[in-house]
């Protein structure tokens, strides 16, 4: 048939977005103060629709913010065009900006506008890879993120997820850089080191977006060094996430590449950073920034600085299925996070992600973000699992 004669598909109206805070099983954080089991700092979200499609995103926060958010974005969504993301995410975004830019509204706002891709997806057949441009592989390597621990037992955490199939791994938060022992630091990462598979890479995490991180830029200059002779690929959050100008220094000083900009709300709230040559990797989380349509022109500007760039979505397996088609529809994209043994990412899929031979997963290439909740699963930990399924 020839094109002209075809009708363009018609809208799909919203009819309800909901939120399924996640509880019980929330990987710890190696916060100063810690994760409970009643916390909530992950939540589903659904975008219901009159053509009884559903779109299904992830947010990174307290599932009660998300929430509340959703109430107060309804008069600005209901009814909207579920087939059009970036224009519906800037809709919401442009008229909340007096209710505080970036934050719990931006978060919420994330889980939305993958939702809203994810069904422009499925009503096209295409995966949201080839909706955002096209695919440049159909793999990538994941690295398995470990919390740090004592040396020894983070040794045999490693060796864990070694013996089943990674190759890459980041450790970070625990005790690394809040004791004041700079030989503990060290001993941590080189019984990490030791561990690794032959030829695997190790990353390592300050976490310095903690409560009261305690460190400066000559402690993160001093820990650069020692990780450069270990081979470290990069030193990430290694100062306070709004100390700019430090880690412009930290970046020209350090020979280990600087990582950053997880907690950064909004593609505005990058650009100083990316501008100044802050970071050599920067590390947008998609169920954080705004969601696909954010984070896809976060990680074009870096392109354009020349700073590579690896998502952060690692909050559950949408955010790593979000993260998965990103990798897919960027050039040099060479590894996702993957954090190891959450049950919110390998137990709530219909098909859980598996590792190739080579240590790498697989990009889906089925239509939006290419998996399936499973009900009975994600019941498992949340009450309102309900509401993402009953339209
Ligand atoms: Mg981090």
């Amino acid at each position: 048939m020839p094109l002209s004669s075809r009708d363009a598909i018609a809208p799909l109206r919203i009819t309800r977005i909901v939120a399924a805070p996640l509880f019980g099983e929330s990987p710890k954080g190696g916060w100063s103060f810690e994760i409970k089991a009643e916390d909530s700092i992950h939540a589903l979200v659904a975008v219901h629709t009159d053509a009884g499609i559903t779109g299904y995103g992830s947010c990174f926060t307290d599932g009660r913010l998300v929430e509340a958010a959703l109430e107060v974005l309804e008069p600005l969504y209901r009814g909207e065009n579920a087939l059009e993301p970036e224009r519906v995410a800037e809709k919401l975004r442009q008229n909340t900006f007096w209710m505080g830019r970036g934050g719990t509204l931006t978060h919420a706002i994330s889980g939305i506008d993958i939702a809203l891709w994810d069904i422009l997806g499925q009503v096209t057949g295409l995966s949201i890879g080839r909706l955002l441009g096209g695919r440049h592989q159909d793999r990538v390597m994941p690295y398995c993120s470990l919390l740090m621990d004592e040396p020894a037992r983070l040794a045999d955490e490693v060796t864990v997820w070694r013996e089943r199939g990674f190759r890459a791994f980041k450790i970070g938060w625990g005790p690394f850089g809040r004791r004041n022992d700079s030989r503990l630091d060290e001993a941590i990462v080189s019984a990490a080191r030791d561990a690794l598979p032959p030829g695997g890479r190790l990353m390592v995490d300050a976490g310095a977006s903690d409560a009261y991180w305690p460190n400066g830029l000559k402690w993160a200059l001093r820990t650069a060094d020692m990780l450069a002779a270990y081979g470290v690929e990069w030193f990430e959050e290694a100062l306070p996430p709004d100390a700019l100008e430090d880690f412009v220094t930290l970046r020209n000083m350090s020979r280990v590449p600087i990582a950053g900009g997880e907690v950064l709300t909004r593609r505005q709230a990058f650009m100083p950073f990316l501008m100044r040559g802050a970071f050599d990797v920067v590390q947008p989380d998609v169920t954080k920034v705004g969601g696909l349509s954010e984070q896809r022109r976060i990680a074009w500007m870096a392109q354009d600085f020349g700073i590579r760039y690896v998502g952060h979505g690692w909050n559950t397996a949408l955010g790593v299925a979000a993260d998965l088609q990103l990798a897919a529809a960027l050039p040099n994209v060479d590894l996702v996070e993957y954090i190891a043994g959450s049950a919110y990412v390998d137990n709530i899929m219909a098909t859980p992600f598996q590792l190739d031979a080579d240590g790498m997963l697989p990009i889906p290439d089925r239509p939006g973000l290419g998996v399936s909740l499973d009900r009975d699963r994600v019941s498992r930990y949340s009450p309102h699992a309900a509401r993402l399924f009953d339209a």
